[in-house]
């Protein structure tokens, strides 16, 4: 979810690096999951995510549209995002226990979660979110360990790229609105969707599939 404001505004102004300790530790969120519930549309993912997700219960991207996820415009282009269901307003992944039934193999944002990333220079560095876990006494924890992710460098060299290709595509949808180029405003705001969403993934190394992608999209659409 993208928070507006400074940095002060969102967080105690500390920003973190990965091997850094931070006071995130929420005891695996026992008898929590308010993080899974009536976050709207804010639970966006990225192809990693779908990498991880479609190979992980060994379905298509196009099946979890059906319920599970959902697409929406953000900044110009149709990006998925998880779907919040019924009354309760929950994650179709959040089980009749309140626990994550894709744990494993969550999204980036929920592993990130009470974690958010400030972007700069082409760089990021993590921050904590202002009173956005409702557990209490936090425990440090170290960054790297909490985020649970498998090449870990590897992966945040993803999201820097992903970050700064979406920063692209929405300044290129601008210019196009802005120059009357309908056909290829829309062009633009389907690519993302169409080149690293719906086609599939394989379960070979993901940042190869990532990086072959976006070497043939290395600038926007003309
Ligand atoms: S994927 Fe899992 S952790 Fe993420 S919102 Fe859904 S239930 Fe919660
Ligand atoms: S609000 Fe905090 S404790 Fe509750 S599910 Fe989210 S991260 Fe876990």
């Amino acid at each position: 979810m993208k928070r507006e404001g400074t940095l002060l505004d969102i967080s105690d102004g500390k920003l973190y690096d990965s091997n850094h300790m931070a006071r995130i530790g929420c005891e695996d969120c026992k008898g929590c999951s308010a993080c899974c519930k009536g976050m709207g549309e804010s639970l966006i993912l990225d192809p990693y995510d779908i990498y991880q997700i479609t190979n992980g219960l060994g379905i298509s991207f196009m099946e979890l549209l059906q319920g599970r996820m959902e697409l929406n415009m953000v900044d110009g282009v149709i990006l998925p995002n998880m779907t919040m269901k019924g009354e309760q307003e929950a994650c179709g992944f959040l089980d009749e226990r309140g626990r994550c039934s894709i744990h494993a193999i969550r999204p980036g944002i929920c592993r990130l979660f009470p974690l958010g990333r400030y972007y700069e220079n082409g760089d990021f560095r993590y921050f904590i979110q202002k009173d956005q876990c409702k557990k209490e006494n936090h425990s440090k924890v170290k960054i790297k360990s909490f985020l649970g992710i498998e090449n870990l460098k590897a992966y945040e060299a993803f999201v820097k790229d992903w970050h700064a290709y979406l920063k692209e595509q929405e300044v290129a949808v601008k210019n196009a609105l802005n120059a009357g180029e309908d056909e290829k405003m829309k062009k633009l705001t389907m690519e993302v969707l169409q080149v690293f969403y719906m086609t599939p993934y394989t379960k070979d190394d993901f940042y190869q599939q990532y990086h072959e992608r976006r070497k043939a999209k290395l600038s926007p659409v003309v």
